[in-house]
């Protein structure tokens, strides 16, 4: 019987292996770390004393991959946010607070409700916006975007939690692809949501739970060493740590599901993407769960801080700095003493307290997303005749998120369908 092999259990390789176990495919999975989930997982932390995630990460209703995903694993209720499109700010400099929130529908109203638009949007944004959704391949958001008050107020916020990158070096297109996929299409497309319990809870035990019931091998904790090449340059077996080596049978395939850094050693003459930007988060355990600045939205962005994101969830207050290379640098001690008053602030909470807290540092979150690298993403899916290419560095159009690592997955997977 044809049998797929995943190399990478992360976002992508797991929605590879669902969907190929979902279509009756004989799958092995294997993954080099002892638990699943790459750079979208959770662990104990015993200082804090509960399951804290490696970073806060916000998806939105819009994305189908992930919406299809977790219906299929049977986790479409695990992610939360709010019924209604709303995504609250706060001014560190003035105090001023308010919330954006696009209407259900796409024909967008809310740009002309003050109530509703992000303070001082006008005219130069929606002429931006345009101006975006036709971006070149080699236009960055700081060329596009407004120099007004939204700048900082608005899109600076979107794009680094969009695209960990800050404004003048992000790349537009992926960018244009996203508002494309939400806002465009209203509200209802780009409600904020989280995972309920921990990232593992939503996105990673079900579907090891749905690899397991549909009889596919999950191989934790073994590292792929290497690719053994055929005459005809396709992929004949994989080399495991410990030296032996996996053939592949003629209907056999494998899918590559390797952070880029991996790929370029496993793959040297594949184009990869160069360089990484890293997020820092930081996560404190309240006394108590803090109130949520609108009620049932667990999150608010912050203007003019340090801390870019602030998410609740029960007792954990979780900050997120995304594009922090020069963060990721500086001591825990120092991280935690910038972003407390921040968050107590926005949060409304006593800022002598500071209650105990875990900064974790990505330095390799997402591939360095400019307009460069672009160019270098090789295509998400055959890279021979048996071995494809699966990973949110791949060029899904998107930007390195879960819904582009899904798609790439998912892709991977067709094709390993078609063919086998
Ligand atoms: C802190 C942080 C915050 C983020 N926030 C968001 C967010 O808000 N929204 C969003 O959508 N996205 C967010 N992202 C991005 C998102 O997490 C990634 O795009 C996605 O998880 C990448 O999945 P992947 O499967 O492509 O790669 P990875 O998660 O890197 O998976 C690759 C897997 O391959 C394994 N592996 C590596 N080498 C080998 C080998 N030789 N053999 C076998 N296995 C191997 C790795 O251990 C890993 O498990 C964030 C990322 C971070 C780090």
């Amino acid at each position: 019987m044809a049998r797929t092999h995943v190399i990478g259990a992360g976002m992508a390789g797991l929605g590879a292996a669902v969907a190929l176990a979902r279509a009756g495919r004989a799958v092995t999975l294997w993954e080099a770390a002892p638990r699943a989930g790459g750079r979208c997982r959770s662990h104990h932390d015993a200082m804090l004393g509960c399951v804290i995630d490696n970073g806060n990460h916000l998806v939105l209703s819009g994305n189908r991959a992930v919406s299809d995903h977790l219906a299929t694993i049977g986790a479409a209720d695990r992610l939360v946010g709010p019924a209604e499109a709303c995504v609250p700010f706060v001014d560190m400099a003035t105090g001023r607070r308010w919330a954006v929130r696009p209407n259900r529908g796409r024909l967008p109203w809310w740009l002309v409700s003050a109530a509703r638009r992000p303070p001082g949007f006008g005219w130069a944004d929606v002429a931006a916006s345009v101006r975006l959704l036709r971006a070149g391949t080699e236009a960055t958001l700081g060329e596009l975007l407004p120099t007004g008050p939204t700048r900082a107020g608005f899109w600076e916020p979107l794009v680094l939690a969009v695209m960990n990158a800050p404004l003048d070096a992000a790349a537009a297109r992926p960018m244009a692809a996203v508002l494309r996929e939400t806002f465009a299409r209203g509200g209802a497309a780009c409600r904020p949501l989280v995972a309920r319990a921990s990232l593992a809870d939503t996105f990673v035990d079900p579907a090891l739970a749905y690899l397991g019931a549909h009889g596919a091998e999950v191989r934790l904790g073994r590292r792929i060493q290497g690719l053994e090449w055929r005459g005809d340059g396709d992929v004949a077996a994989l080399r495991l740590d410990g030296g032996e080596a996996v053939g592949l049978g003629p209907d056999d395939r494998a899918i590559l599901a390797v952070p880029p850094s991996i790929a370029r050693t496993l793959l040297p003459d594949c184009p990869v993407p160069e360089g990484d930007s890293a997020i820092v988060n930081v996560h404190f355990r309240l006394e108590r769960a803090a109130p949520e600045p609108v009620p049932g939205v667990p999150l608010v962005g912050l203007v003019g801080a340090a801390a870019h994101w602030v998410f609740l969830r029960g007792d954990i207050a979780s900050v997120t700095v995304s594009a922090a290379d020069a963060l990721a640098e500086v001591p825990a001690d120092r991280i935690v003493a910038a972003v407390w008053p921040e968050v107590a602030a926005a949060l409304g909470l006593d800022a002598a307290v500071a209650p105990p807290a875990r900064v974790v540092k990505e330095r390799r979150a997402t591939f360095r997303q400019t307009p460069a690298n672009q160019a270098l993403r090789p295509p998400a899916g055959r890279y021979g005749h048996r071995l494809l290419l699966a990973g949110d560095w791949t060029d899904t159009g998107l930007p390195a998120t879960i819904e582009g690592s899904l798609r790439s997955g998912r892709r991977a997977a067709d094709l390993a369908l078609q063919n086998g």
